[in-house]
């Protein structure tokens, strides 16, 4: 590609992350525990376009936007390569003046396949660097840039009024949160093994509403609560209905972290099941890694506590957070959901070393493995030979509404 169409095409690609306003924690989460976990006092992740470096998130320093000739890591855009500048013979300038004396930049590729900016480590005095740990800042850059795809999948996050939550609220009790069911199957018999339970709002004015409508809404306060008991209370019953025919069949319901802000979680979550006659050891809890890590206040641990009960716990939208790796195995978890940004990585040679990696891991640890999002039967065919045991997906079937899940079963054997 030629050069000054490379850097303006860099320079859009960057602002597809930058335009956009960057709700939530996780990248600062990300960026602290980059620097704990390679002992550095500083740490970033930079965008940068072909005028300005934007630190997004950072320990140490400040964020905000610079002149990109000014950075260190301008150079990693450029050459799309880490940069080790291990003391300070090799420290430019502009750098010396702030004290750094030792810096790694690796690069983050965005979806265009382009440089679209830097998770990089400082540090005040000459450092030397292991290839070992060059390898492993880059497998954590590789994690940031999912971060940064996802939000940028999300888009803005909406901030609704407090009429909306009214409203919201008001629909969670009048019944108009129902739940779609969506296959789990089995990789290689393609039998149903569960059901996941997915809400939709049957809004009286606007029809069916899906999750990114109003979910964002109900997590900003405890109305997400009583939506998910909804949720689960429905799913229970129809899922007495439906292990008459297929006694194994199981449900996937998603929990919000909100629910470990309350002592009596489990007992809420547990009469509820149990009242529809339902065992616990029919359900499995989707949790996502900042509700896992928000489920271990202190001395109690509410995911062993539903464990103990009989649930079985799942690590929903596994390889979009940062945590995955090091924490998840502490985890008290039964098994994982590969994201589906992780499946429309299939069949490139990267995509499928990380699908590996992350099957071995969890086949090491005992855990069950779900792959989300299947759409080919390619993707399928290969996540199976990476020995993911479980999928769920529009290729086998798109989330029904429960008058359908009857003779989907009967359908599929
Ligand atoms: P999730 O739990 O990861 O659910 C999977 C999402 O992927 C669902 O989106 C599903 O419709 C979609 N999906 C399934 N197969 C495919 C596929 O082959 N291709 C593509 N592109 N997408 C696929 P949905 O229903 O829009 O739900 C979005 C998210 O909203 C869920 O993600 C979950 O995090 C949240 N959510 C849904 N229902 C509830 C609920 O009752 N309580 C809570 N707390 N969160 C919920
Ligand atoms: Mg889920
Ligand atoms: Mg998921």
């Amino acid at each position: 590609m030629e050069r000054a169409w490379r850097v303006r095409r860099q320079h859009d690609s960057a602002h597809h992350y930058i335009d956009r306003p960057f709700g939530g924690t996780a990248l600062q989460e990300s960026v602290q525990l980059t620097a704990k976990l390679f002992h550095f006092p500083m740490a970033q992740i930079n965008l940068m376009d072909a005028d300005l470096e934007y630190t997004i998130a950072a320990v140490g320093t400040g964020v905000g936007p610079m002149p990109r000739a000014d950075s260190l890591c301008h150079q990693v855009v450029r050459d799309g390569k880490t940069l080790v500048l291990a003391d300070i013979e090799h420290i430019p300038a502009s750098a010396r003046e702030l004290d750094i004396q030792a810096y790694i930049g690796v690069p983050i590729v965005g979806r265009e396949g382009l440089v679209v900016g830097t998770l990089c480590l400082l540090d005040t005095v000459p450092r030397p660097f292991s290839p070992q740990q060059i390898l492993d800042l880059e497998a954590v850059a590789a994690v940031v840039r999912d971060q940064l795809e996802l939000m940028r999948r999300l888009g803005p996050v909406p901030t609704g009024t407090a009429a909306d939550s009214a409203a919201l609220a008001g629909a969670v009790e009048l019944g108009q949160i129902v739940p779609f069911y969506q296959p789990v199957v089995d990789l290689r018999s393609g039998e149903v093994r569960s059901i996941e339970a997915l809400a939709r709002w049957h809004h009286p004015d606007r029809g069916i509403l899906m999750p990114a409508a109003f979910i964002p809404l109900a997590e900003d306060s405890d109305i997400i609560i009583d939506l998910d008991l909804a949720v689960i209370r429905q799913a229970t019953i129809d899922l007495a209905r439906w292990q008459r025919r297929t006694p194994d069949l199981r449900l996937n319901v998603n929990l919000s972290a909100r629910h470990f802000d309350h002592l009596d979680c489990v007992s809420r979550l547990t009469g509820v099941v149990t009242s529809a006659g339902v065992s616990p050891e029919s359900v499995n809890f989707e949790v996502t890694e900042t509700a896992a890590l928000a489920a271990h206040p202190g001395d109690r641990s509410f995911l062993g506590e539903l464990r103990g009960r009989g649930f079985r716990i799942v690590l929903d939208d596994f390889g979009t957070g940062f945590s995955s790796m090091e924490q998840v195995m502490r985890l008290p978890i039964d098994g994982i959901k590969l994201d589906r940004s992780v499946t429309a990585a299939l069949g490139s040679r990267v995509g499928d070393a990380v699908v590996r990696a992350l099957l071995g891991l969890a086949g090491d640890l005992g855990f069950d493995t779900v792959i989300e999002g299947v759409e080919t039967a390619e993707q399928a065919a290969r996540a199976r030979r990476s020995g993911c045991t479980h999928g769920q997906g529009f290729l086998f079937a798109a989330p029904l509404p429960a008058n359908d899940v009857l003779d989907h079963l009967r359908s599929a054997g």
